[in-house]
This record gives C-alpha cells, structure tokens and sequence, in this order.
C-alpha cells in the first residue's frame, strides 16, 4: 500500500488513494484472487453454456460440462473462441441473453465482411465504467480532472467507454471525438484539461496541428495522456511526450471482451495490469494453440468472468505480448501485460513528418480489402522523399478493383497519418511477410556522408 501512496502524485494523494473504492480488489492476494477467478468463470461457463448454442456445442463436443471445471488450470480444455465466429453468428447469435435486457449494442466498421457485434447489459455497462474508471486511477487520472476525449464516439467502443469511465472516477469530460483537429488544439488551450486521450497516431496529427498553428502543448495543462486502440512503439511514446508535454500511458481493450479499460498501465509503466478479478488471460502458442508457460511470448487469450450479454470463452485475441505475475512497485497484484519489443519499429522522417510503421499498419488493419502486411518504401524523387506503400490485396479480388483499394488505403494514410503515400496494390501472394513482421520497412534514400 505505501508503494502506491508513494507512486501517486500530489500531497493529499494517501486521503485520495483510500477513497478509491476499487484499491481492495487491486490489491487482493493472488491466492483469493485465484478463487474468485475460479467461481467466476465457472458461473461465466454455465452462462455461455445455458444461453449460447454455439458454446453449449462447443462444450458438448469437447465433453466439458459447466459443473466439471473445478481447477482454474482447467480452462486450458475449453474451446476457443474466434473472431470469425462473431461474424458468422451475426448479428446477435453469441449474446446470452434476450435483446430486450440488453442496454446497448456497439459493433466494428465493416464495408465488405460483415461487423462484429457486441451487446451489453447494466450490470456489463456498470462495470465496464468501474474497470475504466480504475484504469484512469492506476494512470494517475483524479476526480476533478479535466479530460480531453478525442476518442471517436459511436459504433466503435473507445469514446463512449472512455467516457464513462471518466465520469465515473469523477473527471470532467469534454466528449470532443475525433476530428475537426484545429478545433482540438483550440479546446486544450482553452479549457485546460490536465489529461487527454486518444489514439497515438491522431494524438501525433493534434501536436502537428498545434505545431503548425504555432501553439507549443508542452506548455498547455496537459499532464496524462491514455493512448490505446491501435498498437504503438516505445519511439511512438517518447515522441507523443516530447510534442504534446505529457506522460504518456498504454490503455489496452478490444471491443470483443469489453472494449478500453481491460488492462491498463500504472504510474510504475511496466507492463498493463490486467483486471483479473473480471478478466482471465491466458498465453497460447498461436500454432499449436498449447498454453504457454508464464512469460513466454505468444497470442494473448482472454476469457471474461463477469460478463452478462456476452460471456467470451477464450477469446483469440492475436495480439502476441506475454505476461508476468511478479509483483508491481505499485502494489497492485494483478498481472502485467507486458509491451513487446517486437513492436517497437524504426521511425521514417519524410519530408518532415516522423512516421512509425505501427501506424501503417495500425491504418491497413481497418482497412477490409486488403491483408495486414504491406512494405513501406521511401526514396527520393529529386529534391523530395517519397513513400510509397505496398499493400497486397485479399484473394479473390479482381484487378479492376485495385485503383479503388489504392485510393481507399492512401486517403486514410493521409486523414490519420497526414502524410501522402502512394499507394501500389499487389495481387494476393506477391509481398511476402517478413519474420511475422508486418511491416518492412525499405529505405533507398542516399545516405548522407
Ligand atoms: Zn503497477
């Protein structure tokens, strides 16, 4: 408990601390923790299994009945659950419970595959405000604070869950969105919020639009900054500090288990404690599906435990991190998801503007026609460098098809980059994928000597 007295900013911040409801399950021994985790997903399993013919199938097929799980390590024998299978049970085919109880219903953009959705109680709303509200906390977010929401209101889960999360610690919330960027960099003069949030790449296109208005945001108010919904390097981190005058923390979420709020940096920024009182993670070997033993990498599974509407039985999220139960300076005893190195990527300047190809790939990744790798090239036509982007398109896609695809790719690049690329589309097969990186980066620039 000192630990966190000593690692939360401000004198009065030991009155504060105790006074956040949440510090008695974040600090809860790890042996109760395990049995709280383990009557949890029983009841999750049983819900999944009494409401959910795909998991009762499932269940059945793998001769798993709810009542038999008796052991936490026995989760290892459930069947996953894919992405794919919230698209083919479309629209509403996972929720467990009668649309009519439901309290709201968010969904993915999809143009040409279909979206997932997702669907909430109350009691899943209620907590999903509670778990985002502790994220804010263990970032140093106070009540009182103003907050800066340029997460995108809507279908997808950030703003709102960011929202709610914030007015539940008791932040005062300007619920900006995305967008209309010159008014953003008007806003944080004017209003003074102490912390914002954002996705890293639009966080980088609001300090260029200040950058070049000639307003410095390392003098504005801002002193917390919670960035997620995209993957981002450590080079990413300490440039959005430097131009933006803020420290900046990792919010991780993805809407199939809740959306933001499942895990989340501390003052300490070791790793992302992951809520394990509502949240079961897991480790697996993404070829053999095999669990993993703690602290190898691998695809990171999550299972929900308190989850009404739609209880997630180990939930395939591919994103490859690995995680450590070691305690945290913070003095909270959930574990930590750790940032991958694999991630952190070689910034390109062009013509002036730093690009980081996590943010490549963090644009090709919304994009539906196209598959996730692609090769950045970067050479010099006369005085001026240039980045073109090859992206590879899906099978099956005709060629007439690949102008409009290059044109899709290169207009999100520039609306959430801001930078202008051009754009090549390759047909399926024809950029090979590099050491699972899904960026290559190949710089032909002269080198200057
Ligand atoms: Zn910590």
């Amino acid at each position: 408990m000192a630990a966190i007295l000593h690692a939360s900013a401000g004198v009065d911040a030991g009155k504060r601390v105790r006074r956040f409801m949440h510090l008695q399950h974040e600090t809860m021994p790890r042996r109760q923790l395990a049995q709280l985790q383990l009557a949890r997903l029983r009841a999750t399993v049983r819900n999944a299994y009494d409401h959910v013919p795909l998991h009762r199938a499932r269940l059945d097929a793998a001769g798993i009945a709810p009542d038999d799980i008796r052991r936490l390590d026995e989760i290892r024998h459930l069947p996953f659950t894919l992405k794919t299978d919230l698209r083919d049970q479309y629209p509403f085919g996972l929720l467990a419970r009668p649309r009519a109880e439901l309290t709201r219903l968010h969904a993915s953009s999809g143009t040409t595959c279909k979206p997932t959705v997702v669907g909430y109680t109350k009691q899943d709303v209620d907590h999903w405000a509670d778990l985002m509200a502790r994220s804010l906390f263990a970032a140093g977010v106070r009540r009182g604070d103003t907050f800066h929401n340029a997460l995108g209101y809507g279908l997808f889960t950030g703003g709102l869950g960011m929202h709610y999360g914030a007015e539940r610690l008791g932040a005062v919330v300007v619920p900006i969105s995305g967008g209309s960027t010159e008014r953003q960099v008007a806003l944080i003069v004017d209003f003074k919020p102490r912390v914002m949030c954002a996705t890293p790449s639009y966080a980088l296109v609001i300090a260029e639009a200040a950058e070049k208005q000639g307003i410095d945001l390392r003098s504005s108010a801002l002193e917390v900054g919670l960035f997620g919904g995209e993957p981002w390097s450590a080079a990413m981190r300490a440039e959005i500090e430097a131009r933006l005058g803020l420290k900046a923390f990792d919010v991780y979420g993805l809407s199939e288990i809740m959306g933001p709020g499942v895990a989340c940096e501390c003052e300490c920024q070791n790793g992302l404690h992951g809520w394990e009182d509502h949240f079961l993670f897991e480790v697996i070997d993404p070829d053999t599906g095999r669990v993993l033993p703690e602290g190898a990498v691998g695809e990171l599974v999550i299972t929900t435990l308190t989850k009404e509407a739609l209880p997630m039985l180990r939930y395939r999220t591919r994103d490859i991190t690995r995680i450590t139960t070691a305690p945290c300076d913070c003095g909270r005893t959930h574990l930590r998801i750790l940032r991958i190195s694999g991630r952190d990527d070689d910034m390109l300047i062009v013509r002036g503007v730093n690009i980081h190809p996590s943010q490549i790939e963090a644009v090709l990744a919304d994009r539906p026609r196209i598959a996730p790798h692609c090769q950045l090239i970067v050479d010099r036509r006369g005085a001026l460098d240039q980045l073109t982007v090859e992206v590879e398109a899906l099978p099956g896609l005709a060629a007439s098809d690949f102008a409009e695809i290059a044109y899709d790719v290169a207009h999100h690049i520039k609306s959430m980059i801001d930078v202008s690329a051009e754009v090549h589309v390759r047909s399926s097969g024809e950029i090979p994928s590099f050491d699972g990186k899904a960026v290559r980066v190949r710089d032909l620039r002269p080198k200057a000597s």
